[in-house]
């Protein structure tokens, strides 16, 4: 598989073309960045853990059922996905309130929700990702409502595996973000990653957070906090 020209650059990852037009290559960096790009920073070997995590991940959902855009890792930092145009939301689900949650309604952290909630922020930078629902997502044609409703399923189903996995783990899955792709043929998948850039991670035990709230609130041991999530998913 041959890496060609970079079509893309985000804050954590770079995406490259490859001789195959229905595959890219995506190559995890160490750059971290938070507050809409206001804080910026480096997690050294993260990227390396963020890759190895998300791909362990994809695989166990892909057995549980979820479609994913995984193919192949093809080293350290580097994994071979399908090609898909990302849909243009960010899908968070919240098992235990923190972050915006907690700040937005003027609750607590760590309150535990009775079932799981589900919201879409709109992926624009310009403006900030700004919460939206899912009306106004088929109003701005970002999806349609069949897409929607089978992004909801798959993103509850992901919750409920990870949740669980999680769990067995010693990591209690507070809150995560998902983006979904859409194939040629208009199937939805699971896309991006699933990693502690992504999601809150909280030991079931003591509640230390071993996630990038670490790196957002400048609580040390951000590097530590990674490996050791990365040790006890995987070993
Ligand atoms: N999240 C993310 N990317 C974003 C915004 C949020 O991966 O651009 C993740 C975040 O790590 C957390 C969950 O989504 O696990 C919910 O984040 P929240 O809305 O509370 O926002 P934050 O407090 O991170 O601003």
């Amino acid at each position: 598989m041959q890496k060609l020209d970079m079509i893309y650059e985000g804050k954590a990852k770079k995406v490259f073309q490859t001789d195959d037009p229905a595959l890219v290559i995506v190559d995890y960096k160490d750059d971290a960045t938070a507050f809409n790009g206001e804080k910026k920073g480096t997690i050294s070997g993260k990227g390396v853990i963020n890759n190895k995590l998300t791909n362990f991940l994809m695989q166990k959902l892909e057995q549980a059922g979820v479609p994913t855009h995984f193919v192949r890792e093809l080293s350290d930092r580097e994994t071979l996905v399908k090609s898909v145009h990302i849909v243009p939301l960010e899908v968070i689900i919240r098992n235990v309130s923190a972050g915006s949650f907690a700040k937005r309604y003027g609750v607590e952290e760590g309150i535990v929700n009775d079932s799981p909630t589900i919201e879409f922020s709109y992926k624009n930078d310009a403006l900030g990702d700004p919460l939206i629902n899912s009306y106004h997502a088929v109003a701005l044609k970002l999806a349609t409502p069949e897409e929607i409703e089978t992004i909801k399923k798959y993103a509850f189903k992901v919750n409920d595996v990870l949740k669980a996995f999680f769990l067995e783990c010693g990591i209690n899955l507070i809150d995560f973000k998902l983006e979904f792709g859409k194939l040629p043929d208009g199937a939805i998948v699971l896309a991006d990653e699933i990693s502690p850039d992504t999601c809150r991670f909280w030991d079931s035990k003591t509640g230390e957070k071993l996630d990038k709230d670490r790196f957002r609130r400048d609580l040390g041991n951000v590097e530590d906090a990674y490996q050791e999530v990365l040790r006890r998913v995987m070993g």
